[in-house]
């Protein structure tokens, strides 16, 4: 399999096949105008100083100030953080923000940190990087592992080394240190949003059996939004299990049930059922929100949902996507479907800048307008080069962005 970076540059290829861009203006966007890597020492509990490995990638800015989050995970390496950074680029661009594309992260697996390790590796990221970034430079956000606490950490230690006072440089921060209200349930919600607007339009039914892949801060916050419109999401997983009930499930018992136990196996109104077989249920829409490549050319050809809402980042590799339109299951790509984040983060920047606090009503319903726009604008797109929802939103972006560059 292909690393994400690759999988990135591919859909890139693909795209220039279907709509003619210019050479130069490709050339420019197949590298990052940055990307750093930064050795963090961090002062361990026992007294032992550990080096961590950090990222910042600051793929292109031609919209604004890069944009993008950080990501916490042993497996986090540069060419995942590049190929996020670019995902960031064309997303901003679709939702139509005037803002750029990066994303960071540090490998680490942050459930072996203590509070305080993980605090002070946090506050070391922003030592490391804090030149380059700030509310008109570089604005970073919450991703994997990384959380509203752990970013009004990073805005403190930003505020204590630069004296910026805005608190517009990070954002998904707690609500009493400057975040927007509606930013932990923008991702899923904006999903929910964009799903809306395209359903009749993919030929789904007006209430749909959901799978959903991931049930942590994206998936969680689908799944109920999903539930409370009147769907039915008859199965969940997260990275050790996943259970299924043709019926439904009771989404706060199972929230309770892993509250409690830490996991979703053995929660009492389901069976148990492994990730894989997650994936290959038959249902109307299928919601990877997770992690890259989790549908590829092994598992594509067994998908029997009838459309993919891509929640996760790069969930499908290129393959899959291609074996996908073949058996004309329409995927709803993740720079549309998971923009709603990104989107309430300008929003959270913006108020930080203006001092304004808007109510989550607003917030709602300024997100839900540029959901049902960018879904509207990508669907013209597909439709007038007869091709995929994904090419549409790809020929969507690197137009808008072509013409600032
Ligand atoms: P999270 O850490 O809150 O949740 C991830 C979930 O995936 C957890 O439930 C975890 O147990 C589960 N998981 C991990 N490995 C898995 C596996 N192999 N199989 C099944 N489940 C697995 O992260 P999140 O913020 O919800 O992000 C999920 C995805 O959404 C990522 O791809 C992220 O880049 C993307 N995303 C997040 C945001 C945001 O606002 N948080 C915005 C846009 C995109």
């Amino acid at each position: 399999m292909q690393n994400p970076y690759q999988n990135a540059m591919a859909q890139l290829d693909k795209a220039v096949k279907v709509k003619n861009f210019s050479d130069n203006f490709i050339a420019h966007l197949r590298q990052p105008n940055r990307d750093i890597r930064i050795s963090i020492p961090v002062k361990m509990d026992d007294g032992s100083v550990k080096i961590f490995e950090g990222y910042r990638v600051q793929y292109n800015n031609a919209l604004g100030p890069y944009k993008g989050g950080i990501r916490y995970h042993s497996l986090t390496e540069i060419n995942e953080v590049k190929a996020l950074a670019f995902w960031m680029t064309l997303k901003c661009a679709v939702a139509d923000i005037p803002m750029g594309g990066g994303k960071g992260g540090i490998t680490v697996d942050p459930k072996s940190l203590s509070k305080g390790e993980l605090e002070r590796l946090s506050r070391g990221w922003v030592r490391g990087l804090s030149d380059i970034l700030g509310p008109h430079k570089d604005v970073p956000a919450p991703d994997v592992n990384t959380t509203p606490e752990i970013m009004a950490w990073m805005a403190d230690e930003y505020a204590k080394i630069t004296g910026d006072k805005t608190g517009a440089t990070f954002t998904g921060k707690p609500i009493a240190t400057g975040g927007s209200l509606g930013r932990g349930s923008a991702t899923g919600l904006g999903g929910f949003y964009v799903f809306d607007s395209l359903r009749k339009q993919i030929k789904l039914p007006e209430k749909c059996k959901v799978v959903i892949q991931g049930f942590g801060n994206v998936g969680g916050h689908a799944a109920r939004i999903f539930k409370e419109n009147g769907h039915t999401v008859i199965a969940v997983s997260d990275s050790k299990s996943a259970i299924f009930n043709k019926d439904g499930l009771d989404l706060e018992k199972v929230e309770a049930h892993k509250k409690k136990t830490g996991v979703l196996k053995d929660f009492a109104g389901a069976k148990n059922i492994t990730n894989a077989e997650l994936l290959e249920l038959p249902s109307d829409l299928l919601v990877p929100a997770a992690f890259e490549n989790v549908i590829n050319a092994n598992n594509a050809g067994n998908i029997k949902a009838k459309a993919v809402l891509e929640l996760a980042n790069g969930p499908l590799t290129p393959e899959a996507d291609e074996i996908l339109f073949k058996k004309n299951i329409p995927v709803i790509p993740d720079i549309l479907a998971n923009s709603g984040g990104v989107t309430v983060s300008y929003f959270e920047w913006e108020q930080n800048l203006k001092n304004e606090h808007w109510t989550e009503k607003e917030v709602f319903k300024k997100l839900k307008k540029m959901m049902e726009n960018a879904s509207e604008k990508m669907l013209e797109k597909a439709q007038e080069s007869k091709t995929s929802l994904r090419m549409g939103a790809f020929i969507l972006a690197l137009e808008r962005i072509q013409k600032k560059s």
